[in-house]
C-alpha cells in the first residue's frame, strides 16, 4: 500500500477510535443495530445500566431484559419500523443490574445509503422512568379524588340534612387513611378540615380543629401564611376565583412544613354539590411535586446554560427552513441587525456569488442532498453594511417522521483571520517578485560566461579573416578560398550576434509601472523583508518617514528592490564594525521647493573614498567575494528610468548614505516627519 494510502487508513482508524470514544463517554445510553434488527453493539453506559456483559444483550438477547407487559408492544413495534423504514420510538421497562424496571423510551433512526436501502439503525434509551411516575401519581390522584366524592356523595344521599356527622365522621376517616393530602373546605372558603397525611407536614397539633373537621372562627384565607411568600397573592387569587365560579381548577405553590422548609405541591379542588346543586363542600387533594419542579428547574437551568453559551460565545447560532431562509439568528449574528435577515437566504447578502459562482453551486447541491456542512467560508456584508467574511457550519434537522425541516448550525466572523492571510499571500508575492527581480542580478554572472562565450566566435573570425588576407595575398589570389574564409567570418559574426540577443532576452527592459505608491509604506514593508539579515548581524534600525509624504509614480516592486539592495548593502558594509556601532537609519522627506522627494539609506560601516564612489555603480564593480557588481549599477538605472537621482556621500560621523530623489505626484507635502526608533 502506498504511503498515502496508509495514512488515509492511519486517519480513518483515528476517527474510528475518536468516535468511540466519543460514544463511549457520552452521558446517554447509545445502541445500533443491523438492517435485520439484531443489536449489535450497545455502549458502556448502557451495560452498566444492565450489569450483563454484551453477548447477553446482542442479536434479540435484550428482551429478556423487557418488563413482560411490555415485551410483545415492544417487538411488534420494533418489527413494524424494521419493515417500514420508519424512526423507531416506543417507551418500555427495562430491568436494570438491580432486578428493578425503570421507564425507558427507546429511539432509533435508520443510516441509509445513497440508494435508501438502510444499513444500520442507530438509537439511544432516554430514561423518563421519574417523569413517568410522576404522570402515574397525578392520574392516580385524580382518580382517587374521584372516588373519594362517589364515595362521599353516597354518604350524603344516605343521611339527611341532619345526620352530618355520621357522613362527616365516615368522610374524614377515610380521608385520614388515603396515602394522599387531602383536605376540604366549607363553601365560603373556609378550610375546615385537612386529612392527617397533611396535618401531620403542616405540623397542625393533635388537638386542633383542623383535625376535626371544625374550622371555628376562622378567615377564608387563614392558611395562606403557611404558603411561600412569593406564593401567597396568586394562591388568594387562585381561591377566590375558585369560590366565585364554583368550578374545579388546579394551582401549584410552595407549602411550609413542621421543619420549616418548602416544597412544591399542586392541588386540585372540587366543588362538591347537593343533587339540587347548592354546593356542600370544597374537596381538594394536593399532591407533591417537589421532584418534578426540581427536574423542570434543572431543565430550565441547562437551557439557560445553553442560552448563555449561544449569547456569549463569538459565534452565532442559525435556523434555516426547509426555503433556506433564516427563521432564526442569535442577537450577535452579521455583528448587528440580525432582525432584518428573518425570512432572507443566506445568499441573499453574499459577495462573492457573481465572482464564484462554482462554489456556491456546490453549497446549493449540499443543501439540496440534505448533507451536513462544515466550515463553508464566503464574502457577506455585516449589519452595518461593512464587506465581512463569514465561516458557516450546519447539518439538517428532521422531524420525528423523517421530513426535512431546515438546517441548524453555527456561523463566525473570520474577517481578521481571512484579511492576515490575504496580508501573508500578498508579501509572499512581494517577496516572489522581488526574488524574480534579484535574478537581474544573476545577470551579472550569465554575461560574464557569455563574454567568454563570445571570445570564442570574435576568436575565430579573427583567424578566418588572417587566412583571407592571406588568400588575397597570393598570386593570383585563390578567389574559392578568400570566399570561404569570408563565409567563416561571417558565421563567427552570426554566432557572437546570436549570443548577444540571448543576453537581451534575458535583461529585455519592459517599461516601468506607473503605479501611484505610498514609498513610506514600500519602504516599511521592504524594513520588514531585510528584517532577518537585520536581526542576524545585530543592526540597530531607526526610521525617520515624514508624515504625509505625496504619492510618487513608478513601479513598487522596482522601487522596493532599490531600497532592498541599499539596506543589504548597508547591513554587510557594517559587518566590517563592532557590533556596538552598527546603526542603520531610513529616511523620508519631500522637498518644500519642488516637492521632490528624497529617500536617504545611512549606515556606520567602513564608507567610501571619494575617489570610489562614482565607481561603485558601475556594472560589475565589486569588492566582495562572492559579490557581482550589478545591485547598485540596476539600482541607478531604476531610479534614473523613474526621473530620478541615485548617488551616495559620506555619512558623518562615519558610513555611507545612499540617497536617491523622485519626482513627487503632488508638490507639497502634508506635514512633518514622523520618528520612530527600534533596536534588533
Ligand atoms: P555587490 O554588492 O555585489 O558588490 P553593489 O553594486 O551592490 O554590488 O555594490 C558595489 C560595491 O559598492 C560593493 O562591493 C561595496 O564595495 C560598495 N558598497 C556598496 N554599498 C556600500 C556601503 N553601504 N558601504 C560601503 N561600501 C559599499
Amino acid at each position: 500500500m502506498s504511503k498515502e494510502g496508509n495514512r488515509t487508513e492511519e486517519a480513518l482508524t483515528s476517527g474510528a477510535q475518536e468516535l468511540r470514544l466519543v460514544v463511549e463517554t457520552i452521558p446517554a445510553l447509545v445502541w445500533k443495530a443491523g438492517p435485520d434488527g439484531n443489536f449489535e453493539y450497545v455502549n458502556k453506559r448502557v451495560l452498566e445500566y444492565l450489569g450483563a456483559p454484551l453477548g447477553e444483550i446482542i442479536g434479540w438477547g435484550w428482551m429478556e431484559r423487557v418488563h413482560p407487559d411490555d415485551v410483545a408492544f415492544k417487538v411488534r413495534t420494533w418489527l413494524k419500523n424494521l419493515e417500514s423504514g420508519n424512526p423507531h420510538d416506543a417507551a418500555c421497562r427495562i430491568r436494570g443490574a438491580d432486578g428493578r424496571y425503570r421507564w425507558f423510551e427507546v429511539r432509533g433512526e435508520p443510516l441509509r445509503a445513497s440508494d435508501g436501502a438502510v444499513l444500520d439503525w442507530y438509537g439511544v434509551l432516554i430514561d423518563i422512568d421519574d417523569r413517568r411516575k410522576t404522570e402515574d401519581a397525578l392520574r392516580e390522584s385524580e382518580h382517587k379524588l374521584r372516588q373519594i366524592i362517589d364515595t362521599a356523595q353516597g354518604l350524603i344521599w344516605s343521611t339527611g340534612p341532619q345526620g352530618e356527622p355520621t357522613y362527616v365522621a365516615q368522610l374524614q376517616a377515610m380521608l385520614n387513611v388515603l396515602p394522599a393530602y387531602t383536605w376540604y373546605a366549607a363553601p365560603s372558603g373556609v378550610l375546615t378540615f385537612v386529612n392527617k397525611r397533611t396535618a401531620d407536614y403542616l405540623g397542625v397539633p393533635k388537638d386542633h380543629p383542623l383535625r376535626f373537621g371544625i374550622g371555628i372562627g376562622a378567615q377564608w384565607d387563614d392558611w395562606v401564611p403557611l404558603l411561600h411568600p412569593d406564593d401567597q397573592e396568586e394562591s388568594r387569587k387562585y381561591w377566590s376565583t375558585c369560590l366565585r365560579t364554583g368550578e374545579a381548577a388546579e394551582h401549584s405553590y410552595r407549602v411550609r412544613s413542621a421543619q420549616g422548609d418548602y416544597r412544591w405541591f399542586l392541588t386540585r379542588a372540587e366543588p362538591f354539590r347537593a343533587s339540587d346543586g347548592t354546593l356542600l363542600l370544597w374537596i381538594g387533594a394536593t399532591l407533591d411535586i417537589e421532584e418534578l419542579k426540581c427536574a423542570e428547574q434543572a431543565l430550565r437551568e441547562s437551557e439557560g446554560k445553553f442560552r448563555d453559551y449561544a449569547e456569549t460565545a463569538s459565534d452565532w447560532f442559525w435556523e434555516i427552513g426547509p426555503d433556506y431562509r433564516f427563521t432564526l439568528l442569535t442577537e450577535n449574528a452579521f455583528g448587528s441587525d440580525p432582525a432584518s435577515r428573518i425570512g432572507r437566504a443566506f445568499w441573499d447578502y453574499a459577495l462573492d456569488l457573481e465572482t464564484e459562482p462554482k462554489k456556491w453551486r456546490v453549497v446549493q447541491a449540499t443543501l439540496d442532498a440534505r448533507r451536513p456542512f462544515r466550515d463553508f467560508a464566503y464574502r457577506s456584508v455585516r449589519g452595518d453594511g461593512a464587506p465581512m467574511y463569514v465561516k458557516a457550519s450546519g447539518k439538517p434537522v428532521f422531524d420525528a417522521n423523517g421530513g426535512f425541516r431546515g438546517y441548524r448550525g453555527t456561523g463566525a466572523d473570520v474577517t481578521a483571520a481571512m484579511r492576515a492571510q490575504e496580508e501573508h499571500e500578498r508579501l509572499r508575492q512581494l517577496e516572489s517578485d522581488i526574488a524574480h527581480m534579484n535574478r537581474l542580478s544573476v545577470m551579472g554572472e550569465l554575461a560574464a560566461s557569455l563574454a567568454h562565450e563570445i571570445t570564442q566566435p570574435i576568436g575565430s573570425a579573427r583567424n578566418n579573416a588572417r587566412a583571407a588576407l592571406n588568400f588575397l595575398d597570393k598570386q593570383p589570389p585563390d578567389l574559392g578560398e578568400i570566399r570561404e574564409a569570408l563565409g567563416g567570418v561571417v558565421g563567427d559574426a552570426d554566432r557572437a550576434g546570436d549570443i548577444i540577443d540571448r543576453i537581451r532576452a534575458h535583461i529585455k527592459k519592459t517599461a516601468p509601472r506607473k503605479d501611484r505608491i505610498d514609498l513610506n509604506e514600500a519602504i516599511t514593508e521592504v524594513i520588514g523583508l531585510g528584517q532577518s539579515a537585520i536581526i542576524k548581524n545585530g543592526v540597530s534600525v531607526q526610521t525617520r518617514l515624514m508624515e504625509g509624504l505625496a504619492p510618487v509614480e513608478g513601479d513598487r516592486v522596482q522601487l522596493q528592490q532599490v531600497v532592498l539592495n541599499l539596506i543589504l548593502n548597508a547591513v554587510e558594509a557594517m559587518t566590517a564594525v563592532d557590533e556596538s556601532v552598527r546603526e542603520l537609519s531610513i529616511s523620508s522627506a519631500q522637498s518644500r521647493a519642488n516637492g521632490s522627494i528624497l529617500v536617504a539609506v545611512r549606515d556606520s560601516g567602513p564608507g567610501i573614498e571619494p575617489e570610489r564612489r562614482e565607481r561603485v555603480f558601475d556594472a560589475f564593480y565589486t569588492t566582495k567575494s562572492s559579490g557581482v557588481g550589478m545591485g547598485l549599477s540596476i539600482c541607478r538605472s531604476i531610479i534614473d528610468a523613474h526621473g530620478g537621482r541615485l548617488w551616495v556621500e559620506a555619512n558623518a560621523p562615519r558610513g555611507a548614505v545612499f540617497q536617491f530623489t523622485l519626482p513627487s505626484v503632488e508638490m507639497e507635502p502634508a506635514s512633518s516627519p514622523r520618528e520612530n526608533r527600534g533596536v534588533s
